[in-house]
């Protein structure tokens, strides 16, 4: 459904504004505060691309509301983090990028051209009972990337040549 006419599409409920109060609802049954920036960071991760780091997602709720400072970005996501509605991922060097928490892939991310794949979470099954099994240990695998090279880059003549 497309608004025609007026400012903005106030009123107009979408999928994700359902999800936004879902999420203030809780935040509320926590004891915290909705706030406007907690909001507009809401409005920003359900409707952009998944793994934008907090200066991306800063830089977005900046662009309609420029008093946001980053700190209360990071403040805001630490505590959604802590709610189960994001969760943050290391895909290499640099800073982590946020992802709805529903979202459960997993990553690879070749260390040569920095390519990424996503892989479903049961791609990880084998790593993960063998882990229990032989450690233990209960793997997180959303939480960093696994390295390697992808497929171009393993070719015998080498990485295709990028310019530089
Ligand atoms: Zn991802
Ligand atoms: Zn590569
Ligand atoms: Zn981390």
């Amino acid at each position: 459904v497309t608004s025609l006419g007026g400012p903005t599409a106030v009123g107009a409920a979408s999928p994700s504004d359902e999800r936004i109060e879902s999420v203030l609802a809780s935040v509320r049954a926590r004891g915290g505060r909705v706030t406007t920036a907690r909001r507009l960071l809401l409005s920003v991760l359900f409707r952009g691309d998944t793994h934008r780091t907090a200066e991306d997602l800063a830089s977005e709720v900046q662009a309609i509301a420029p008093d946001v400072h980053l700190s209360t970005i990071y403040r805001n996501l630490d505590e959604l983090e802590q709610l189960g509605v994001v969760v943050h991922a290391h895909l290499g060097h640099g800073p982590a990028t946020y992802h709805l928490g529903s979202d459960t892939h997993g990553h690879l991310v070749c260390e040569t051209c920095g390519s990424m794949t996503e892989a479903p979470a049961d791609f990880f099954d084998a790593l993960a009972s063998n882990a229990r099994a032989h450690h233990g240990f209960a793997i997180d695998h959303r939480h960093f990337a696994v390295l390697g090279q992808c497929q171009a880059c393993q070719r015998v003549d080498g990485p295709p040549i990028t310019g530089a």
